[in-house]
């Protein structure tokens, strides 16, 4: 998303968990499938500000690990009596905001159910007029990083700042 952000003036700021391990096991497409949707309702609903991505451990045993993904946006935010029905396929039949914004009213239903097939649950905070953030949990499965110096992770390009 950043050449859309960039043509909208709008900084992605990454704000990354030191703490969280830098391999996991999990289903990598629908959690890109639900950042996905998150990011670009973020982009679409907001006109000046920023929008951020923060990642961070929300609880851990032995075996598994649960994370916490946050995209929160500085845009036209969402009523408290929407709030409620924004994860609800079949609440959606009013159609206003879809009518004006254009899309199908249903990537956040569907980012709900992959959200709960991956044990975790997705909620939001907002304000109209103020921004809004967006909460999920996924849990992964812990693996031993790998010892191949080729994908060491060290030596691999990665994310450590904000993308303006
Ligand atoms: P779509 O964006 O395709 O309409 P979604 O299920 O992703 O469908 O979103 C449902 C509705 O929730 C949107 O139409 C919009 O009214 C509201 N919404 C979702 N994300 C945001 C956001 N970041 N800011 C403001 N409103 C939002």
């Amino acid at each position: 998303f950043a050449a859309q952000a960039r043509e909208k003036g709008l900084p992605i700021v990454l704000d990354l968990s030191p703490a969280v391990p830098s391999h996991l096991s999990g289903d990598v497409h629908r959690l890109r499938q639900i950042l996905r949707n998150l990011l670009s309702n973020a982009l679409k609903f907001t006109r000046a500000g920023r929008i951020a991505v923060h990642l961070k451990v929300d609880s851990q045993t032995e075996k598994h690990i649960t994370l916490r993904f946050t995209v929160s946006d500085t845009g036209i935010g969402i009523a408290k009596e929407k709030q409620e029905m924004i994860f609800d396929a079949f609440a959606q039949a009013d159609g206003s905001t879809t009518r004006k914004y254009g899309g199908t009213g249903l990537g956040l239903a569907i980012a709900s159910q992959l959200v709960s097939m991956m044990n975790g649950s997705i909620w939001v905070e907002s304000e109209p007029g103020e921004g809004s953030s967006f909460h999920f949990t996924v849990r992964f499965a812990r693996v031993e990083p790998p010892t191949d110096v080729s994908v060491d992770p060290a030596r691999s390009p990665r994310y450590t700042g904000s993308v303006p």
